[in-house]
């Protein structure tokens, strides 16, 4: 799948990132955020909330596993599957069917649900940019690397290059 690499020098380019991206969502697709505690996903979900007019809190599913919001037509999904001990968790807790044709969903931690989470339209894995100096790196801004595996994703890529 072709790549295509963001510099995100601070937290205001993950924003404008975020207002990017959530006009391109369309229904049925799903979104991996892979990346350490602090890289940015809950931040990038809530830009993308944002750009599609949502104006109310934003919450970290961390302890909900999931949260709903209806904006802009869209049915949109936030899950967050960092506290799972193991994969199948997923299926216990019924997850499947928030996965469908009328839904985007963001998912934090999808490693953590592997072999059960819906595979990616669109994959974004976030890094810490200062890699040399570990103690900096909270500070020193993020690279994300944006990877499509269907014709959804691709279109949102081809859109992000223009
Ligand atoms: P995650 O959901 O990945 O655990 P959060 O979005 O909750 O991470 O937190 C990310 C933290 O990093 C926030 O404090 C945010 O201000 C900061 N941040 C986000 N994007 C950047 C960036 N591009 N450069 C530097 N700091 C950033
Ligand atoms: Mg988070």
């Amino acid at each position: 799948a072709a790549a295509l690499t963001l510099p995100l020098p601070d937290e205001a380019a993950t924003q404008a990132f975020g207002w990017a991206l959530g006009p391109l969502l369309t229904p049925g697709m799903v979104v991996w955020f892979d990346g350490d505690l602090g890289a940015g996903k809950t931040t990038l979900a809530r830009a993308v909330l944002r750009s599609l007019g949502y104006e109310g809190p934003v919450k970290s599913p961390t302890y909900t596993l999931v949260e709903f919001y209806v904006v802009s037509r869209l049915y949109l999904y936030h899950f967050d599957f960092y506290r799972f001990n193991d994969p199948s968790e997923f299926e216990d807790a019924g997850l499947g069917e928030y996965f469908r044709d009328d839904t985007v969903c963001l998912v934090e931690w999808p490693d953590k649900a592997a072999a059960y989470v819906p595979a990616a339209d669109l994959r974004i894995a976030f890094h810490f940019a200062g890699e040399t100096v570990p103690e900096s790196r909270p500070a020193d801004g993020r690279r994300l690397v944006l990877h499509a595996y269907s014709t959804a994703g691709r279109q949102c890529l081809s859109s992000l290059r223009a």
